[in-house]
Order: structure tokens, then sequence, then C-alpha cells
């Protein structure tokens, strides 16, 4: 009798209207939002603090634990999962710089420059995406290629990497923010006059960001900040005092730099942003349009000051408000138009801080894993002179130089590796040579369950990444000690760097919440098939994230 009147009543209920008026057809224009370094940790520690953008973005549907599964937890890898919907490894991009041959020797090469241009240096490089491989297109690039399309892609950063990595090869304008430059700039070679009518506010923000530079201006800290200050000793540091240190005004080149250390980097980005929108007429042409947006702020002042203290809370409620403003921008156009944000890796507070908040457990890494150490053990063990390693932080990978023969590298790299497992016994996580990680199979299935060396295998490109990889311990910095700003860092394969909220929102979308893990692969199929494209099976890493609340499917 019980299961029959259930039965009947789950019948009654099954029959009512559905109340939300769903969003219905391809939205006009699709925003994707990179906040750089934004954790998950970071996300729930706000969320219920937000009142602008961000509340916006927690009402729609909310991935809370999203993953940029790799280990190499950093910018240009994370960057190009978000609109290409794949892994690293398979975008040819294995970390932010690794070190290879270049036009002016061997050196470090960095994830979006092209070495060869004769002249160019690492510090000194031309922005190009010839390092991207042929299975990586963006959203912008798959839908520009439809026969007849209309679609206009534009993209905008603190960061070249941020920018070209979202816009993709065939974007129609494509801006970042170079210190070089002392403002926002775009490829060289660009017709620099289209720029110029495409986003008009371009001369304007440019002219601000000189004034800046002129005479820096440090906006006081909003009030509701001011119980964060507690100040933190990070080696000659204070940090967490509330006096964001002003920039360095010994040269113009450093006060450029700091410039990207304040609230203002992201606010400027946003001032692009809705030019473009305006200019263009974005969302409201023939076909649906994409506006790709990286902000940089959050990661500059999480490397400056750490995550948890004053400096955090001012970019957090700035960026909130900041970004409340865009959104109303975008809905004064009456278009119907969907946001995906999301953050290409997350972070980790400095150590000192984590010490006075009951987590002491959190260090910095040793010296002794520095690549000259590991070079002199190289030399002593082969007698193979000059600089044999190379690296750019404590841990993560170790590349050999061209003074390792060729023929004994594999057999350099196992040594090296029994022998750091010796010596470094409960002091590292694990050591991988080259070979371990390359025969591994690409992982696949739930990333909060991969093994440290599957998380190595999603950002492995077998001639761009090192010859051996050092996964420190949970909660190790992988630097010695905090310098000007760099307190704090990212990078590992741990979850507090892997996890990042993934948000939607769309006018009219019922919200949900699903806490279990996905990843950032799956923002391009869960929108492409939002703006009806098609994607070939096996193109992409990820899967159609199903949107609707309810029995229906936004998965086509
Ligand atoms: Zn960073």
């Amino acid at each position: 009798m019980r299961i029959a009147r259930w039965l009947a009543a789950a019948a009654l209920f099954s029959a009512m209207p559905v109340q939300a008026q769903a969003p219905t057809g391809a939205p006009k224009l699709v925003v994707v939002l990179s906040v750089d370094q934004f954790s998950s940790d970071l996300f729930s520690e706000w969320r219920g603090k937000y009142t602008g953008g961000l509340k916006r973005m927690a009402s729609g549907v909310v991935f809370p634990g999203g993953y940029q599964s790799h280990a190499a937890t950093e910018t240009c890898p994370g960057h190009s999962t978000i609109t290409s919907g794949i892994r690293p490894g398979r975008a040819g991009i294995a970390v932010n710089d690794w070190f290879g041959m270049r036009a002016d020797g061997y050196g470090e090469i960095y994830c979006v420059e092209d070495e060869d241009i004769p002249g160019s240096t690492h510090d000194n490089y031309t922005v190009s995406l010839k390092h991207l491989s042929a299975d990586w297109q963006t959203l912008g690039d798959r839908m520009k290629s439809l026969p007849g399309s209309t679609t206009r892609v534009f993209a905008v950063s603190g960061k070249d990497r941020g920018a070209t990595l979202m816009a993709g090869r065939k974007a129609d304008q494509t801006l970042w923010y170079d210190w070089r430059a002392k403002g926002f700039t775009t490829y060289i070679g660009a017709d620099r006059s289209r720029v110029s009518t495409a986003v008009p506010a371009l001369a304007a923000v440019n002219a601000r960001i000189a004034q800046w530079i002129a005479r820096p201006v440090i906006p006081p800290l909003p009030p509701q900040c001011q119980a964060r200050i507690s100040p933190i000793q990070v080696g000659k540091l204070t940090v967490g005092d509330g006096a964001e240190d002003g920039p360095r005004t010994d040269t113009p080149e450093n006060m450029a730099k700091d410039y990207r250390t304040t609230r203002a980097l992201d606010l400027a980005t946003l001032d692009l942003a809705e030019s473009m929108v305006a200019a263009n007429g974005l969302g409201r042409g023939a076909g649906t349009d994409v506006l790709a947006i990286s902000l940089s702020a959050t990661d500059y002042i999480g490397h400056s000051y750490g995550t948890e203290g004053p400096e955090m809370c001012g970019q957090m409620v700035s960026l909130d408000a900041r970004l409340g403003q865009f959104f109303a921008m975008l809905d004064r156009q009456k278009m119907d138009y969907v946001v995906a944000l999301t953050a290409d890796h997350g972070g980790f507070d400095a150590p000192e801080r984590h010490s006075e908040h009951a987590y002491p457990s959190a260090s910095r890494a040793p010296l002794s894993l520095a690549a000259p150490v590991l070079s002199q053990m190289l030399a002593k063990q082969f007698g193979w002179q000059g600089a044999l390693i190379e690296n750019r932080a404590l841990g993560g990978d170790y590349w050999f130089t061209p003074n390792v023969p060729g023929n004994r590298r594999a057999e350099a790299a196992a040594w090296l590796k029994a022998e750091l497992e010796r010596q470094f016994a409960g002091k590292v996580a694990a050591v991988f040579a080259k070979a371990d990680i390359a025969e591994l199979p690409a992982p696949t299935g739930n990333p909060a369950l991969w093994s440290l060396a599957q998380r190595v295998r999603a950002s492995f490109v077998p001639d761009r990444s090192g010859d051996i990889y050092i996964a420190l311990l949970n909660g190790q910095q992988p630097m010695p000690a905090g310098i000007r700003g760099y307190v704090a860092t990212h990078g590992s394969p741990w979850d507090y760097d892997r996890r990042v909220p993934i948000l939607f929102w769309r006018k009219g979308m019922a919200p949900f919440e699903q806490p279990q893990p996905v990843e950032t692969v799956d923002i391009l199929p869960t929108l492409a098939s939002l703006v009806g494209l098609p994607i070939e099976a096996g193109s992409v890493d990820g899967r159609c994230l199903d949107l609707a609340a309810g029995p229906s499917t936004t998965c086509r």
C-alpha cells in the first residue's frame, strides 16, 4: 500500500510543469574567465562574503572542486586546458618555461615565445603560439572554423600567456599587459590601427597606466580588510601589515613590473573587455561570439603577499565588485550570454603564516635540492664536466644540459633517481625518471584519485619535460626563502594547487552544486554543446557537463 501511494505521488510530481524558465538555443556571447591562482580554497573562504560578480557566479551551476588535474600547476599549462578541452601534455605545454636549444644557445624557453627568432632572448621575446600542438584548438578557433562562421573572438589578460592561450590562433584581437611596453599590447606585426578601432579604450587605459608608472598610487585597503592586518615575517620581508609595499621606484622598468601586483591590473583588463564588447557589438551579431578574459592580479598578489592576508582580502573585494559592474554592463546590452569562470591553478600560503595559522608542518624545500647540488652528484658519478642540470624551482622538473651525453641520459636519470630516493628518503614525496613517466598511459577517471606519477604524466611532453621530476612533500614551498614579490607560490602536484572552482552562469539557468571532481578540460565540451559546436570523439580529454538541473540536458 505504502509503495503504491508513493508511486502515485511520484507520478503526480513528475507531471507538474517545470517552474524555471530555462534558457533555450545558443547563447550569443560566451565569456570565459580565468582568475589566475583562484584556488578552490580561496573560493570557499570568500564565497559567503561576495556581493558582486563572484556572488552571481556562485549562484549558478557550481563545481567547487574542479581540477587542473596535472602536476605542472602553472599559468601556461593551466591556461592551455581551459578553452581547448585537452590536458597540457597533449597541448605541448609541459611547464611555464622548459630548457632547450634556442637561437641564442641552450637555455630557458617560455611557453608562448618564438625562441628561434634571431636576437630574441628569454627575457626579451616575441609572443607566439608555435609550441602548441595540432590537437590544441580553442573554443574560438573551433567556432571560427565552421563553414559560414560569423563568430568574433576577443581576449584580454594581464599576462601574454593568459590571453593567447585562451584566445587561440584565429582570434580577432588578443591584448595583454606587457611591462616592456608599459601598457597593454598585442602581437608584433599586428595591424595597430585595427586594434585601436576594435578596442577604443586602449589608448586611455594605457595613458592611465603610464601615469601610474610615473606617479604610483596604492589605493587604501578596503575597510572590511582591516581586521586581517597581522604582520608576518618572511625572511627579511614583512607581509600582512596592511601597508602594501609601494612599487619599486628605482627604475621605470621595475615600476612597470610592479604595476602587475596592484588591484588596478584587473580593473584595466576589465575596462578593455568592456570596450571590446561595446565597440564590436559582441553578443549582438549573427552568430555566437567569444570573449576570453584572464585576470592576473590575484596571482601577483598571492605571490607577493600570500593568500590569507589583508592584501588578498583587498584583491577579492576589488575583483568581486568590478566583476559585478562588468556583468551589469553585459546585462545592459540585452543579450543572452553565458559565463564560465575558473582558474589556471590554485595556490598555497606562505609557510610562515601557515605556522601561525595552526599548520606548522608547512615548510620550504631544502637548498640541497638545487640544480648545482644534483649536478655535482652526477659529475662525481659519471665524470662529466660543466653544469649538468638546470631547473627553475626546488622540486618539479630538472633538465640535463647538453653536457650530459645524449646516449647516456636514460642511464644517468635512472642512477640519479635511485640516488635521490636514498639520500632524500622521507624528505621528498617521490622521484621519477623521464622513462617512468613516458611509459604510462594518459590518465583517465577521477583526478582526485590519480597517483603522483599520473599527475606528472598529464603535463608530460617528451621533448620538453625534465629528465628527472622530484615531487616535494605536501605543504612544502618550492623556494628556500621568501623574496620581494615571491613569498608564496604554486606549481606542485598537490590538491591545493590543482583544485579550482568551475562556475557557470546564464540568465534563467537553474542553479545546482556538484561537489564531486570535474576538470577544466570539461569546460570546452560543455560550452561547445551549449553553442551547438560539434566535437569529434577523442579530440578532447574532457566531457560535457550537463548544466540542466533537471531531467533535460545541455549536452547534445
Ligand atoms: Zn603564479
